[in-house]
């Protein structure tokens, strides 16, 4: 938040610095929207990924979370955006309702390579093909099961998936 930005409540620590303001409500999480100053995941966007640090992340948070919902979570993997955790999912053949716990680390990491190639793709203005993207009743491009979509976590994103060629279907599991 800005640094003359009103604090509400009684929190246990604010910090203040010349371009922000960060307040820690209790727990470990800090609160602010400057990205220097919170504990983000390595970029996906770098230029040598960091798989095996985002893998550790991952595996540090809740393993019953659903892994749709783990990918946007910027501590641990930083600028995954909903469009491509949907697409990265699909291309890797992962269910988003499954949880981190039924995932290996073989399989986590190609979800977070597909992200990066995608996301890498896009950014040099390749326009990867949305498969499943804002496509939910149509058919799926690789098996022709009519795809779905669903809000997801506490951010209620919605994540779109095809529910016969991603592995461990399940809505509502997580
Ligand atoms: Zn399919």
């Amino acid at each position: 938040m800005a640094p003359d930005a009103a604090v509400r409540g009684a929190p246990w620590l604010v910090l203040t610095g010349e371009r922000a303001k960060a307040v820690l409500r209790g727990g470990a999480v800090l609160e602010t929207s400057v990205r220097h100053v919170s504990a983000l995941g390595p970029d996906i966007l770098a230029s040598e990924l960091d798989g095996e640090a985002i893998i550790r992340n991952l595996r540090r948070a809740d393993q019953r979370r659903a892994v749709g919902e783990a990918l946007l979570d910027q501590r641990a993997v930083a600028g995954i955006g909903n469009i491509w955790r949907s697409e990265a999912l699909w291309h890797a053949r992962v269910s988003p309702w499954l949880p981190l716990a039924d995932l290996d680390d073989t399989e986590l990491h190609e979800v977070v390579c597909e992200a990066a190639r995608l996301m890498a793709a896009s950014r040099d203005g390749g326009r990867p093909r949305r498969e499943v993207y804002r496509r939910p009743g149509r058919p799926c491009r690789r098996c022709g099961e009519l795809l779905l979509s669903a809000r997801q976590g506490d951010a209620a994103r919605t994540v779109y998936w095809c529910p016969a060629c991603q592995a461990g279907e399940g809505l509502g599991k997580a």
